[in-house]
């Protein structure tokens, strides 16, 4: 499915919800969470619409290397220097709420408030 009319982050895609863009090409969007748990704390997604990280494919290989290349340099973009964590949340038990892949990527100092 390329995007699912009811998922927020598709509708973030499309441009029907406003969110604080930081990256954009025809792959992937990057954009801050709305309730940061950390100093920086952006969400990095694939436009195409991919539930979770239970739906990927070898296909996704090169989206997901993507994704993951994009964080050093969003941080470094946004004045993080030292240091940064990556997440991706999976399913109920994994503390998905949003059924659109989607990686966190946390900057600034610890302690984390969340996560
Ligand atoms: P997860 O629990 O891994 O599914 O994380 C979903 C994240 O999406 C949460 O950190 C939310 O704060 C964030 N979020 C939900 N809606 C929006 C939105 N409209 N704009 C930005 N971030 C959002
Ligand atoms: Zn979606």
């Amino acid at each position: 499915m390329n995007a699912d009319p009811d998922c927020i982050f598709c509708k973030i895609v499309a441009g029907q919800i406003p969110a604080s863009k930081v990256f954009e090409d025809e792959e992937l969007l990057a954009f801050h969470d709305i309730h940061p748990w950390a100093p920086v704390h952006v969400l990095v997604i694939p436009k195409l619409h991919i539930a979770s990280l239970v739906e990927v494919g070898p296909q996704h290989g090169a989206l997901l290397g993507r994704m993951l290349g994009l964080a050093p340099r969003l941080m470094k973009e946004l004045g993080v220097a030292n240091g940064f964590r990556t997440v991706i949340n999976t399913g109920r038990d994994g503390g998905q709420e949003v059924p659109h892949l989607h990686m966190h990527v946390f900057g600034g100092p610890r302690p984390w408030a969340k996560g």
